[in-house]
């Protein structure tokens, strides 16, 4: 299930990124920024438990958060959306998953991983901001799901409807929050119109 974004704020920082006069340091701005959106429409339903604390005027009856989260950046522009996501959810564990994409055959190769421990026991929260084959997030569930997660969810900025129909062929029960559903890859794999090579924009490459 891909969830689209509608929210002015996010098709507006959106636009911004597309934009390919946007220097690195705006894009990391605006990533971070869309990121922390994407993250609060994607966690509406975590579990909470009372709290009662004592305010200036007395005592108040609040929720602290009980979800355990596990955030799952993709190396290398993964990074991109970390900051934000960790900023709306600090008690988060992030394990890091590096996976590259082989530009002839458009398949995931995989060259790192580090997981938290108890992984099985958090929501695992999937950031990668751009969806185009879906290769390298299928390849990135299956590690997660081999190693017992139960409730994987994925963030991403721009996705394409091919990298869509994928994932949601290779794990239907995996949802996805995006900011856009754009118009096709091209020959060479990148999402059309997107915003281009994503891990560039945000670490100043190329
Ligand atoms: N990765 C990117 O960074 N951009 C695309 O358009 C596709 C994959």
């Amino acid at each position: 299930m891909v969830f689209e974004s509608q929210h002015p704020l996010v098709k507006h920082k959106l636009t911004l990124m597309r934009n390919s006069a946007t220097k690195p340091k705006k894009f990391r701005e605006l990533i971070r920024e869309i990121s922390m959106l994407l993250c609060y429409e994607a966690t509406t339903d975590l579990t909470t438990q009372p709290l009662t604390v004592d305010t200036p005027m007395g005592r108040a009856d609040g929720v602290e958060l009980k979800h355990k989260v596990g955030l799952v950046p993709i190396l290398r522009a993964g990074l991109g959306m970390l900051d934000g996501v960790l900023d709306m959810i600090p008690s988060a564990k992030v394990s890091v998953v590096g996976l590259s994409r082989n530009h002839e055959t458009l398949q995931p190769e995989h060259y790192f991983e580090k997981f938290v421990g108890h992984l099985d026991e958090r929501t695992a929260l999937i950031v990668d901001p751009m969806l185009a084959t879906a290769g390298s997030m299928i390849a990135t569930i299956d590690l997660l799901k081999r190693r017992g997660c139960k409730d994987v969810r994925a963030l991403v900025l721009v996705a394409a409807p091919e990298g869509i129909a994928a994932l949601q062929q290779a794990h239907p029960d995996v949802r996805c929050w995006t900011a856009a559903v754009d118009s096709h890859l091209n020959e060479l794999g990148y999402i059309i119109p997107g915003l281009g090579d994503a891990g560039d924009k945000i670490f100043g490459t190329k």
